[in-house]
């Protein structure tokens, strides 16, 4: 039957971010269709126009930081059609894949998988949709049942769409260092998370950049700092850290045991302060590390150029920028040295930052709500805790570190968080009358 004009469209669940975090709950909610007495109303929303996983971060030297068989779901359900395995069984890939006997697949080969997956639930989500802020209607009982979820279309169109519940996985937001400044007119200048796109946009407009700064100490600058050698043999190019090192990444059987789902149970019952001190003595698995065989590369490439008698690539330890002059021709960082108090103005092409990414911005989309939702505790199973008031459920992915572990913001734990979030879902929708309109797709 068709829509009256003026009807709302009404879901049981909106989710927004169709990145592996959605996707995984999207497996997982499909799972638990078949022992429903209905399916749920699901639309989910992804600012992409397409399904890609940091698309502009896949160089050719771009491993994953884990085992295959941790995918979106064999961990809960080796049997399921999702698997990473089948995914290479359907490619006719299984064989060779065995042959490589890697663990760790390119993200290039993750990226595919994921698209492979997502097409499989591509009439569920609404791509180039970006959720705006999500909205309360408060009935006569000043209680909420329903949120509205503003959003702008990929015409720029805002639309409302109306749900009982909704699971935010935004992902993170790339972190900015104060002294810099992002305009859309300087190419000189970008963020690692769209490392790819800005090089050739820099690249078609300016050549090939002859002196290069790569700021950060973590995986993404290590990444960047290869790829950049390999691209511009030419090229002089200085990493900068603020640390005295680059230090590997802890990838020991013992310590991955934190990213075990079970995990989960044991940080989360823990005191405030021994989750804290928990997580910082594991902080190394995740933060300002880089996988051995890079950091040995770089070694390699700087002991090579002593041999060669050359200076084109430093190491500028205990180092941070502290302001930045933009010209036509380059950009002049002030670095300063909090070894030595020394201070240094150094002039380059091009700036990559490979700064990482803050996790905030489930605090903008939920700002119209914040009378409700206190300081964004959640449940064990991710649900935020409100006020009385606010009956509709709220469910976070990635944004639940410091409650429930370094595994929150990564993959290890997809299979069984989306299990656990979707079981959920599931009995607060069938609690509550089934939605009246239906949007399509
Ligand atoms: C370069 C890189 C490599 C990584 N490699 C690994 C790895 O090897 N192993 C590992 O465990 N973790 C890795 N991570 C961590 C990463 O967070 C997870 O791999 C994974 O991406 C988390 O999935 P997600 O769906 O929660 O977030 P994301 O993958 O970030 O997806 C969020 C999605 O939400 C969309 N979105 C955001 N805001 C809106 C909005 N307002 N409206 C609509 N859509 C929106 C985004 O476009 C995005 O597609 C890596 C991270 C980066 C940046």
């Amino acid at each position: 039957m068709p829509l009256p004009q003026e009807a709302t469209p009404s879901y049981d669940l909106i989710g927004v971010g169709f990145g592996p975090s959605n996707l995984a709950l999207a497996i997982a909610l499909d799972e638990l269709k078949t022992t429903s007495t209905r399916p749920l109303n699901v639309v989910f929303y992804e600012k992409q126009k397409q399904f890609n996983w940091h698309s502009n971060t896949l160089t050719p030297q771009s491993k994953m930081q884990i085992s295959f068989l941790k995918d979106l779901v064999s961990l809960r359900n080796p049997t399921s059609p999702f698997s990473f395995i089948n995914y290479l069984h359907q490619k006719d890939r299984l064989v060779e894949f065995i042959n490589l006997g890697q663990f760790h697949p390119s993200r290039l080969e993750y990226n595919d998988y994921l698209k492979w997956v997502s097409a499989h639930f591509s009439e569920r989500c609404i791509y180039g949709e970006q959720a705006l802020r999500v909205e309360p209607q408060i009935g006569k009982t000043g209680e909420i049942e329903l949120l509205d979820v503003i959003s702008r279309d990929c015409h720029g169109q805002q639309q409302t769409r109306q749900t009982k519940s909704l699971v935010l996985s935004l992902g993170g937001t790339p972190r900015i260092p104060s002294a810099f400044m992002l305009t859309e007119d300087n190419p000189r200048v970008f963020h690692h998370c769209t490392y790819l796109h800005s090089l050739q946009r820099f690249s078609h407009t300016h050549g090939h950049p002859g002196r290069i700064a790569v700021i950060g100490a973590g995986q993404s600058a290590a990444e960047a700092f290869i790829d950049l050698h390999d691209r511009f043999p030419s090229a002089h190019i200085d990493l900068i850290i603020r640390g005295s090192s680059l230090k590997p990444s802890d990838q020991s059987p013992f310590v991955n045991e934190i990213f075990a789902p079970r995990y989960t149970d044991f940080i989360y019952n823990k005191s405030v302060t021994e989750r804290e001190k928990l997580i910082s003595e594991f902080n190394n698995t995740n933060y300002s590390v880089i996988d051995i065989d890079l950091i040995e590369r770089i070694y390699s490439i700087l002991y090579h150029q002593q041999v060669a008698g050359e200076h084109r690539y430093t190491l500028l330890k205990h180092c941070s920028t502290e302001h930045t002059r933009h010209t036509e021709d380059s950009v002049a960082l002030l670095i300063q040295n909090h070894s030595t108090g020394e201070s240094l103005t150094k002039e380059y092409d091009l700036t990559v930052l490979a700064t990482g990414y803050e996790r905030s911005s489930h605090r903008e989309a939920l700002a119209p709500l914040a009378d409700y939702l206190g300081d964004f505790k959640t449940t064990r199973n991710y649900r935020l805790e409100t006020d009385k008031r606010l009956k509709s459920a709220i469910y976070l992915q990635g944004f639940n570190e410091s409650s429930h572990g370094l595994s929150d913001s990564l993959l290890s734990i997809l299979p069984f968080r989306a299990q656990e979030i979707a079981k959920e879902l599931y009995e607060y929708a069938l609690e509550r009358p089934e939605c009246q309109t239906i949007a399509s797709v």
